[in-house]
C-alpha cells in the first residue's frame, strides 16, 4: 500500500477545466495521491460540448473526458498525469419526473498508460427547466433553484425545447439581469426557457457530485492489483447464469463478478454466496 500511495508524490497533474473544478478535485488528489494538481492554462474545454447549449457534445461522456485529457497533455506535455471530468444529466430511465446525474472524473497516467475512472450516478441533481410566458414565473423558478448562488440560463424556445439560436443568456449575475433577460426573450418570442445552469462553477450541487466521483477515483487508486500492484483493480465484468434450484439450468441471476488488471492481466473471479438461483429467474421453470 505504501508503494502505491507514494506513486505520484510531487508529480504534476494537469487538470482540464474552465469551470473551477479544481476547488473539489485538487485538494483530494493532493491529499490522497500526492499529486500537485495544476489547472491547464488556456484550455478550452467548451469545444467538446457545453451544458449552455452553445456546442452539443458529439461522442459519449467518456469520449469527452478523454478528449479533454488529450488537450491537457498537449498544453502541458511535461505533466505525467492529466485529469478531466464530464457530467451528463437527463430523465431517470426508470423513475418518471426524476432527473439522473452521472459524473465521471478520469485520471490518465501517460507514463504507464494507467486510466482510472471515478464515477457518481444518482439523483442528487437540480437539473430542471421551465418554459415561462411572464417574468414572475421565471423569478419563482429561479428562487426555487437557489439563484443567484445557483446559476440559471435563459434561452429562446420552440415547442418547449431550447432554441439558443433565438436567444441565449448565460452568466446572469443578479435579479435585475435575470428579469431583463427573461423580458427580452418573452417580448421577442412570446416565451422563454429558464433552466438551472449545469456548469460546475455555477452549480454547487454539481460541484458536490464531482467531489463524490473524485472520492470514487481515490478508492479505485487505493485498490491495487494483487499480481503487480498497479492501481485500479476493479470489477470489469459480471457473469450471469447461476444454476436454477429446480432444474439446474442457467438463470438470469448473477453468478460471479470478475476483477481484472489492465496492466498484467491478473483475473479474479469472485462467486456470489448463493449456489443456486430462485426458479423465478429461470426461463425454463418460469417462462
Ligand atoms: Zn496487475
Ligand atoms: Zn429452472
Amino acid at each position: 500500500m505504501a508503494i502505491v500511495a507514494k506513486l505520484y508524490e510531487n508529480e504534476v497533474a494537469a487538470l482540464a477545466t474552465m469551470h473551477g473544478k479544481e476547488r473539489v478535485i485538487a485538494p483530494l488528489l493532493q491529499r490522497a495521491l500526492g499529486l500537485r494538481v495544476e489547472v491547464t492554462p488556456g484550455i478550452d474545454t467548451d469545444r467538446f460540448g457545453t451544458f449552455s447549449h452553445d456546442i452539443e457534445r458529439s461522442g459519449s461522456q467518456l469520449d469527452a473526458a478523454r478528449a479533454k485529457i488529450a488537450a491537457a497533455f498537449e498544453i502541458s506535455p511535461g505533466a505525467r498525469v492529466a485529469v478531466a471530468s464530464e457530467g451528463s444529466f437527463g430523465p431517470h430511465p426508470q423513475i418518471p419526473f426524476v432527473a439522473l446525474a452521472r459524473e465521471i472524473v478520469v485520471l490518465k497516467d501517460q507514463l504507464n498508460g494507467l486510466e482510472l475512472i471515478g464515477n457518481y450516478a444518482g439523483m442528487d441533481t437540480n437539473f430542471s427547466h421551465v418554459v415561462v410566458k411572464d417574468v414572475a414565473s421565471a423569478i419563482a423558478f429561479a428562487k426555487r433553484a437557489g439563484f443567484p448562488r445557483q446559476g440559471v440560463i435563459v434561452a429562446g424556445c420552440v415547442d418547449q425545447k431550447p432554441a439558443p439560436e433565438r436567444a441565449l443568456f448565460k452568466d446572469i449575475g443578479d435579479w435585475i439581469d435575470l428579469e431583463s433577460a427573461v423580458a427580452t426573450v418573452i417580448i421577442t418570442w412570446g416565451a422563454a426557457l429558464v433552466e438551472t445552469d449545469m456548469r460546475a462553477h455555477r452549480n454547487p450541487t454539481r460541484m458536490r457530485t464531482i467531489k463524490r466521483a473524485t472520492f470514487d477515483l481515490v478508492r479505485l487508486f487505493r485498490s491495487p492489483c494483487p499480481g503487480c500492484q498497479r492501481p485500479g483493480f476493479t470489477i470489469t465484468q459480471r457473469l450471469f447464469g447461476l444454476p436454477c434450484s429446480w432444474c439446474g439450468g442457467p438463470t438470469t441471476a448473477l453468478k460471479a463478478t470478475v476483477y481484472s488488471c489492465e496492466g498484467c492481466g491478473f483475473r479474479d473471479e469472485r462467486l456470489v454466496k448463493a449456489a443456486t438461483a430462485d426458479p423465478g429467474q429461470c426461463e425454463e421453470c418460469n417462462p
